[in-house]
């Protein structure tokens, strides 16, 4: 940790400036140092503020890389997790994306300035306008939340350069899948309750799907489907 970091914490002073620093050194520390290589997430993950997006009794832990709880059994993810996943989806400024899984609205605020456009969907409406409401403020343009239901997918913005899910289902749903526009890319938690893997479905140009499962995970399981 930086020695001003150090310093401040030392005092208890959390100004905003110290949080840039304790985000500097979160990247350095979890992030590169664990094998994310892409600038462009590695600068994503600098710029973003995620004492923002954890509740306020929990902001000064907000750069140790856990999970936090953000209310409604969901939970803001390890920003390592954030960062590989971001990476495994190979943003690009004119992509747009679909991410299942709200929440906080943090990874949602990771992508905003990788690509073009990001649709996000949130099962818990008051999650929903929580996150709606703070990406307003906190100033993102591009990214759409809707309160609505995940294994649905968003029918009228389909297809999506990419799809990325941040909450686990016991299987990749066929909806999704056919939703990924072809050379697309789908990166997703996928198992029946703890037991999941991280799996990256790339779909080819003629419309075939290639799944690959890249390592163990821990995210809460999607909500099953209203019937
Ligand atoms: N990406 C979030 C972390 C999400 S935790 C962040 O950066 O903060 C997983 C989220 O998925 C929870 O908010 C949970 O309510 C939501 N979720 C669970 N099942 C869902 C479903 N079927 N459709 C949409 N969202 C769902």
């Amino acid at each position: 940790m930086p020695l001003l970091a150090w310093l401040a914490m030392g005092v208890g002073l959390q100004t905003p400036d110290t949080y840039t620093l304790l985000r500097e050194a979160m990247v350095r520390q979890h992030i590169e140092a664990r094998g994310v290589r892409d600038q462009a997430v590695l600068n994503a993950m600098r710029s973003t503020p995620r004492h923002l997006f954890v509740p306020a009794a929990l902001r000064d832990a907000a750069y140790l890389d856990g999970p936090l709880p953000i209310g409604y059994d969901a939970t803001i993810s390890q920003p390592f997790i954030v960062a590989w996943m971001t990476e495994l989806l190979q943003p690009s400024p004119s992509l747009r994306v679909l991410e299942i899984g709200t929440g906080s609205g943090y990874q949602a605020a990771v992508l905003s300035p990788l690509v073009r456009q990001v649709y996000s969907i949130e099962i818990v409406p008051e999650l929903a306008a929580q996150a709606r409401e703070r990406l307003g403020r906190l100033g993102y343009r591009n990214i759409t939340v809707r309160a609505g239901d995940g294994y649905a997918g968003w029918p009228e913005e389909a297809p999506f350069d990419r799809i990325i899910l941040t909450a686990a289902p016991a299987a990749i749903p066929n909806v999704l899948l056919a939703q990924l526009a072809k050379g697309g890319r789908l990166v997703a938690p996928v198992g029946p309750g703890r037991n999941q893997e991280l799996v990256v479905v790339v779909r080819d140009a003629g419309g075939g799907y290639r799944r690959e499962n890249v390592g163990a995970v821990l995210f809460v399981p999607m909500k099953p489907e209203k019937r």
